[in-house]
C-alpha cells in the first residue's frame, strides 16, 4: 500500500527501464540480480546497477524489490546467502522468493528487507497465504490461476495477516505458472532457473520421420493449433473490485519488454489505479499500442477456454510503432529526440507524456539532426531536435496499420 492506496509495481529489466517505470508512475519496481532471478536473459542488474537503482527509487519515495525466485539446488545455497547479503546491504525493500527453502534461509539470515512470495509459488488459498505469513513473509503474489471471486475472498480473509499482490497485465505461462519443463526438454534451458526460451509461443507442425523437412500443419480446429500460445493478461477492469477487497499491489509482467511497453502499460495502469475509468474498447486500443499476442482476462473471469489462446498465430502485433523518445537534453534550445525507428518529414506522430496524456504532432518536412544536418528521413541511432517543449521520457509513435506505420 502507498498512502492507503494500492501500489503499482512495474518490471525493470535494467537501470534505464527502472527510470522509465518511475517516470510513468510506478510506485515500486522489481528487478533481477546476477544470480537468482527467474529471468536470466532480462539484462539483470549488476551490484553497481542495484545500488544506483535503489538510490534513484528511494530519492523519489519509491521502492525496489529484488527477485530471488529461482528454485535453487542444495549446492546453490551459498550463492543464495551471498546474494541476499549483498542486496540487503544495498537497501532493497523486499526479496521476491518462490522456494520455501529460500524463504527460510532469508529468515535465518535475518535480512532487513521484507519477504514477498512470488507467483511461482502458486498460492491459491488463504490457508497457504497465512502459512507464508507464519513463516515471515509480508506479502504474497496470488496465483494467476485464480478467479476474481477467489482473489477477493483470499484478500479479505488474509488482510490482517499478509498483503496480497496480483498480476494485472502481461504474459502468462500456458502451464500452471512455472510448472513446466518444455524449455528444459526442447532447448536445455531450465524454466525454473530463469532460463525459459518460451517454446510455448512457438509454432508447431508435424513431421513424418522418413520425410524430414516436410512440415505438415496441425489443426486443432479450423483456426489451427493454438493450445500452447496463451494470450496476455489485461485486467484493468478488475482493479476497482480487487482494490475494494483489499489487494495491496498490482503487478505488471515484463522484465524483458522494451521501454515503449513500460511507458504505455505503466501509465495506463497508473491512471486506472488513480480512478480513471476506461471502457474495454478504449483500454484495449491503448494497450494495443505495444506488441502483444492478443489480450484476455485469463482465469480472472473463471475458467479459460480457446479464446484465451492466440488462434494459430504466435506473432506479436501492435497498432503503433515506437519511433522516438525525448531524452531530456537540449540542443540549441530545442528538445532532443532519440530516434528508435524511421521518422519521415510531415509524419503525424502520437506523443505519450509521462503523466499519461496523449497529443498529436506533425513533424516538419525538414528535420534537424544534432549534427546540424537537415534531413527529410531519419533512422534509428540518430538524434534530431524538435521545436516543441516535451518532458523527458515522452514517447513519439506512429499509429495505424502496419503499412501506414512504415510508409514514407
Ligand atoms: S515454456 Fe511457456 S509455459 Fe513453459 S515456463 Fe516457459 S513461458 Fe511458461
Amino acid at each position: 500500500m502507498v498512502d492507503g492506496k494500492a501500489e503499482l509495481l512495474a518490471p525493470a529489466g535494467d537501470l534505464e527501464k527502472l527510470k522509465w517505470a518511475c517516470a510513468y508512475g510506478a510506485d515500486a519496481v522489481y528487478f533481477g540480480y546476477e544470480f537468482g532471478s527467474l529471468r536470466s536473459f532480462a539484462g539483470n542488474f549488476s551490484l553497481a546497477d542495484a545500488e544506483a537503482g535503489i538510490k534513484y527509487l528511494h530519492e523519489r519515495g519509491k521502492k525496489g524489490y529484488a527477485a530471488l525466485n529461482i528454485y535453487p539446488f542444495s549446492k546453490e545455497y551459498d550463492k543464495v546467502r551471498e546474494t541476499a547479503g549483498v542486496l540487503d546491504e544495498v537497501g532493497v525493500d523486499a526479496f521476491i522468493v518462490a522456494d520455501i527453502g529460500v524463504l527460510n534461509c532469508l529468515k535465518r539470515l535475518g535480512v532487513r528487507a521484507a519477504i514477498h512470495v512470488s507467483t511461482q509459488a502458486n498460492t491459491v488459498s488463504d490457508a497457504a497465504a497465512i502459512a507464508y505469513a507464519d513463516m515471515g513473509a509480508s506479502r504474497v503474489n496470488l496465483a494467476r490461476e485464480l478467479s476474481a471471486e477467489q482473489i477477493c475472498e483470499i484478500a479479505k480473509k488474509t488482510e490482517r495477516r499478509i498483503e496480497t499482490e496480483v498480476f494485472v497485465h502481461g504474459s502468462v505461462c500456458f502451464s500452471y505458472s512455472g510448472r513446466c519443463a518444455i524449455s528444459d526438454y526442447l532447448t536445455g534451458y531450465r524454466a525454473n532457473h530463469g532460463e525459459c526460451k518460451h517454446p510455448c509461443r512457438w509454432k508447431y507442425a508435424l513431421v513424418e520421420e522418413k520425410r524430414p523437412g516436410e512440415y505438415m500443419p496441425v489443426y486443432e480446429d479450423e483456426r489451427g493449433l493454438y493450445f500452447f500460445n496463451s494470450k496476455e493478461l489485461a485486467l484493468f477492469e478488475y482493479v476497482g473490485r480487487l482494490t475494494e477487497a483489499g489487494v495491496a499491489s498490482f503487478k505488471i509482467e515484463g522484465r524483458m519488454k522494451a521501454v515503449h511497453y513500460l511507458a504505455s502499460v505503466v501509465s495506463f495502469y497508473r491512471q486506472v489505479l488513480d480512478g480513471k475509468k476506461f471502457s474495454r474498447e478504449e483500454g484495449m486500443r491503448l494497450l494495443g499500442r505495444v506488441p502483444n499476442r492478443g489480450y484476455s482476462d485469463g482465469f480472472m473471469k473463471g475458467d479459460v477456454g480457446p479464446d484465451d489462446y492466440s488462434m494459430g498465430e504466435s506473432l506479436s502485433q501492435a497498432n503503433s510503432l515506437f519511433v522516438g523518445n525525448i531524452t531530456g537534453e537540449k540542443y540549441e534550445g530545442k528538445s532532443v529526440v532519440e530516434v528508435r525507428n524511421k521518422i519521415c518529414g510531415d509524419d503525424e506522430l502520437e506523443v505519450l507524456k509521462p503523466d499519461g496524456t496523449l497529443t498529436t504532432i506533425t513533424m516538419p518536412a525538414e528535420m534537424m539532426t544534432t549534427n546540424g544536418q537537415s534531413v527529410d528521413v531519419v533512422n534509428n541511432n540518430k538524434a534530431i531536435t524538435i521545436d516543441i517543449d516535451l518532458p523527458e521520457f515522452s514517447v513519439l509513435r506512429k499509429v495505424g496499420t502496419k503499412d501506414e506505420k512504415y510508409r514514407c
